[in-house]
């Protein structure tokens, strides 16, 4: 036997009991005659002492051989501690050590295991294992897998079957590309792994199972944005013989859960908002709605003067900036050069100070008078001590100019509290969404997601103006779910490939086991995903998604640990019959 008990559960009540402990050297401080070691384990810490008075002399020795991190096992009395540490469960007590055994040796780790840390990114990310000793790093784990464990919980009570999908499989249209592996078995073709079980849950349908869910892992292959990875973790679920009010009432009942088991937070019920109106007052749709800086929308109260950048602008907005009017012109033209920072990309801004007496100053008091500014105030919410910050331009990307402004204001100030929940539903997204680069429409969810059946008429005079039975689950500013009513009927199924621009050869080659399928009496459905690992960062107060994950994937997509991706051997591809060629230029 290695321990009677964990690093974290003697106290005082233990007092003169014998006990066993096994675990890592954390801190060893050596006073000659007395040595402290703090050994540790995933449950906590306990103090543990040498004393050349009491402790047999070879034992003594043998802690002088120990360094940081040799993995130990001792045998000992506990006995009250003279300086108590009221942090820690076991701060009133230390083992007064009788025996020891040095289980395995240890280098000396390239970086300090102690909740703040001397190691890089890049190191501790080398040494990931290392890195999930320190507590930080340790809790996140635990605490995504109780989040798991209260999903699995919730949606098993409510007739879920957790049933596992094929990871060999062919392209699914999530948006992204596709990881592909190829076959030895079947020369010159290829898998692609699954950017979500999106078919299979569908067939999983056909198949009257009626209430799917999985906690599994989808690969997109994207460019890494900030804080993606591209093996990530969802809850994918699918239900039948369901309308969307059904889907948002089960999972609206799992985020509360949620927030109620993991957070302590009650919410009574999570507002909706369409699509339309998302982008129309948050110029995004996921929109962070725990603070206001709503948009105002001010074509009407600016395009009546001899203001060109306006008058010639689709869409003049703007928000007010809560205590803003203070700001130093300085300031000001800072707040300038970060928006037309690339990532940005607004040309300029105007703006006007609220006054605390009630009058306005802005930077185009040439053209406006107190009463035009009065009516932006008006439309902007704003208030005396506020400052009106007012972009032009484009409706899309001046929307998404205003919203990264109303962001970065609102964390500047401090209003994104990691303790505050506010989630929303999004509803009515369009159908299709045009794309620029190949001058067509695109499923802005995927190519099975149903059409409104009001707005069907539109498809082919005003495809852009069609909604889809859409809905995405937004927390705090992300979007943490998202899902449709299927199509399930072969016929509206085939017309939407069609409007997609698949000809009917590609429609069958891709989806022909689908609509093989909708021929033998699929159900009505639908579904949705959660995004795990971002949920459970949230859920943490955390931004991150990073630390969520035992082994994550750093910004070019590599595991530096295992150092992978990597080449594979002649060998291996010539069993493959792959041949590499690696263009230079
Ligand atoms: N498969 C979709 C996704 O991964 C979610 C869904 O429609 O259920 O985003």
């Amino acid at each position: 036997m290695y321990r009677t008990h964990n690093n974290n559960t003697l106290n005082l009540k233990n007092l003169g009991e014998k006990v066993k402990l096994s675990g890592w050297a954390q801190t060893i401080r050596d006073k000659g005659f007395i040595i402290w070691i703090d050994i540790r384990d995933r449950y906590g810490m306990t103090q543990l002492v040498f004393d050349a008075e009491r402790t047999p002399e070879a034992v003594v020795k043998k802690a002088r051989e120990i360094g940081r991190e040799f993995v130990i096992q001792i045998e000992g009395e506990v006995i009250e501690r003279e300086s108590k540490n009221k942090n820690i469960p076991t701060g009133e007590i230390e083992i007064l050590v009788e025996d020891l055994q040095i289980l395995n040796s240890s280098k000396t780790p390239p970086f300090t295991i102690e909740d703040e840390t001397d190691g890089g990114e890049d190191l501790r990310m080398k040494y990931r294992y290392l890195d999930l000793r320190r507590s930080p790093v340790k809790n996140k784990l635990l605490f995504r897998s109780k989040v798991s464990m209260a999903i699995r919980n919730y949606l098993s009570q409510k007739d879920f079957v957790d049933v596992e999908t094929p990871y060999l499989i062919k392209s699914t249209p999530e948006g992204a590309r596709d990881f592909v592996v190829p076959s030895r078995m079947n020369e010159g073709q290829f898998y692609a792994l699954p950017q979500s079980p999106q078919t299979f849950k569908q067939l999983l349908m056909v198949g009257g199972l009626d209430k799917y869910f999985q906690i599994v892992k989808c690969f997109r292959d994207e460019d890494l944005r900030a804080d993606r990875q591209p093996e990530f973790t969802q809850i994918d679920c699918e239900m039948s013989f369901v309308d969307q009010e059904e889907i948002l009432d089960t999972f609206e009942g799992l985020t509360k859960h949620l927030l109620k088991e993991i957070n302590g937070v009650e919410i009574e019920k999570f507002p909706r908002m369409t699509y339309a109106d998302a982008m129309c007052k948050y110029g995004n749709d996921k929109p962070d709605i725990r603070f206001g800086m709503e948009f105002g929308e001010l074509n009407e109260v600016t395009q009546h003067k001899e203001f060109k950048v306006f008058n010639e602008a689709e869409l003049v907005v703007g928000i007010a900036i809560p205590g803003g009017a203070s700001y130093s012109r300085k300031e000001i033209d800072k707040l300038i050069d970060w928006i037309r920072r690339p990532q940005v990309g607004a040309k300029g801004m105007v703006y006007v100070k609220c006054n605390d007496d009630g009058s306005f100053k802005s930077s185009v008091d040439k053209f406006y008078d107190q009463d035009d500014l009065k009516a932006w105030a008006e439309k902007t919410g704003a208030k005396p001590g506020d400052l009106i910050a007012v972009l032009s331009g484009n409706k899309n990307e001046t929307r998404a100019q205003l919203s990264a402004l109303r962001m970065e204001m609102a964390t500047r100030l401090g209003l994104r509290k990691a303790d505050e929940f506010a989630p929303l539903w999004i509803v009515d997204f369009p159908l299709l969404e045009w794309d620029e680069d190949s001058k067509r429409f695109h499923a802005m969810h995927h190519p099975f997601t149903s059409p409104k059946t009001e707005d069907i008429d539109k498809l082919k005079s005003n495809p852009g103006e069609v909604r889809a039975n859409a809905y995405d689950l937004v927390l705090n500013g992300n979007e943490i779910g998202g899902g449709s009513i299927r199509i399930h009927d072969k016929e509206t199924q085939s017309k939407m490939f069609d409007y997609l621009g698949f000809s009917e050869e590609e429609a069958r080659a891709q989806f022909g086991f689908l609509m093989d399928a909708f021929e033998y009496g699929a159900p009505p459905h639908g579904g949705i995903a959660f995004g795990l690992d971002r949920l459970v960062a949230i859920l943490g107060g955390q931004e991150s998604i990073r630390d969520f994950i035992a082994f994550p994937k750093n910004n070019s997509g590599r595991d530096i640990m295992i150092d992978a991706p990597a080449q594979l051997s002649t060998d291996q591809l010539k069993e493959l019959n792959i041949e590499v060629k690696l263009s230079l230029d």
